[in-house]
């Protein structure tokens, strides 16, 4: 297997390969760039299929980490990690601790926090080998803890600016949100959106987690291979990547795609796509920046909890000036979102090298 010719590879810092014989870890940390900062980026755990799977996941996430974090306004770069999950086993304690080893032998230059499958329990064994570590448990008013509540939030906001965008309503009510998937982030996004007065369609594979949405907030399930198509207003891809393509995009009957999973393009073409087919698609990692304007004001201890929430807001009115630019310039807000991105770590670079 190959790394610098695989199409995820994106002129990568750094990737590393990390096993741990005494627990069984293995996992990828890729440092997309250090140009911003430290590389931040959660910590996916994941049954991946084969390692090639695994590699590209992290190649593709931490990329996108470079581009959140920059468009975020962070002093932070882009780096992201995968642990490669037995899939009848979670990793254990002590396999959590060996990553947080190998986290700390890069010597501040990546800085993990949560992704899907891991908790905040699992980021404390890490701090136990590591300081360069985020979303552990905070108190008394400072940033952290959980980062999904922020994410959640922050999509929430993104789904306002996008509706007003594209619908010209400035309320959610009566609205239908087609969310897929219930997890950290989905379901309390769920909760914000039943708040607003927002219409629930839901599915997860997790059949329980679909039952408490039904029970909890009134949302009607569809089956899982449907949810994408919903008769809804919004899309809320709240999962997994690639969900939306060219076999998918021809086929949503929502106006407006807004939601937190990360790579929801599974090209960059595909927000095109999206661009022909009259539908108004939120950057996934503009939308979804709440978790880590969390993690890193924890980590940098820039922000108190009240400013987090508070910058995390302001996500709405970044994505209403993007949508603008895409309006204006008949582009994809995607590429108006990774051109700006590109810019501020190109422009951070060149200072970097005028001062060396
Ligand atoms: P999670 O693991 O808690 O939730 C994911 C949910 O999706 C689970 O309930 C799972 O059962 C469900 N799911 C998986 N495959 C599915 C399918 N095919 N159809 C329907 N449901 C399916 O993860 P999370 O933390 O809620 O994150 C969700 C997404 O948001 C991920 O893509 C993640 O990378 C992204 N994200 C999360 C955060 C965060 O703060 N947690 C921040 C930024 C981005």
């Amino acid at each position: 297997m190959s790394v610098f010719t695989l199409p995820a590879f994106d002129g990568h810092e750094a990737v590393h390969f990390v096993s741990d014989e005494a627990t069984g870890l293995r996992a990828i940390i890729a440092i997309h760039s250090t140009a911003l900062g430290p590389a931040a980026g959660g910590c996916r755990v994941w049954a991946y299929e084969n390692e090639e799977l695994a590699l590209t996941d992290a190649l593709r996430l931490s990329r996108g980490m470079s581009f959140k974090n920059a468009i975020a306004d962070l002093p932070l770069g882009g780096g992201k990690a995968v642990i490669i999950r037995d899939p009848a086993q979670r990793p254990s304690e002590a396999a959590f601790e060996a990553f947080g080893r190998a986290v700390n032998q890069l010597g501040g230059c990546y800085i993990t926090a949560e992704d899907v499958g891991v908790t905040v329990h699992d980021m404390e064994c890490v701090a136990r080998s590591t300081r360069h570590v985020s979303g552990l448990h905070a108190a008394g008013g400072k940033a952290g803890g959980d980062p999904s509540p922020k994410t959640a939030r922050g999509v929430f906001h993104g789904i306002r600016a996008a509706v007003r965008a594209q619908l010209h309503r400035d309320e959610l009510a009566g609205l239908t949100v087609a969310v897929q998937g219930l997890g950290n982030v989905g379901y309390q996004l769920c909760r914000e959106l039943k708040a607003a007065g927002a219409k629930l369609v839901v599915a997860d594979i997790n059949a329980a987690a679909v039952e408490r949405a039904r029970d909890e907030l009134g949302a009607q399930a569809l089956p899982i291979d449907q949810i994408l198509f919903a008769p809804a207003d919004v899309l809320a891809p709240c999962a997994l990547g690639g969900v939306l393509n060219a076999e998918t995009i021809p086929r949503l009957h929502a106006r407006v795609v807004a939601g937190a999973a990360n790579n929801q393009l599974l090209t960059s073409d595909d927000g095109e796509r999206l661009r022909q087919h009259g539908i108004l698609y939120a950057p996934d990692y503009v939308i979804n920046a709440g978790g880590i304007i969390s993690a890193g004001a924890e980590y940098l201890g820039s922000l108190d909890e009240a400013a987090v929430w508070e910058k995390v807001a302001a996500i709405e009115d970044t994505l209403t000036m993007m949508f603008e630019q895409a309006r204006n310039s008949e582009q994809p807000a995607n590429l108006i979102a990774d051109a700006l991105a590109r810019a501020r770590m190109q422009r951070a670079r060149g200072q970097t090298q005028l001062a060396a």
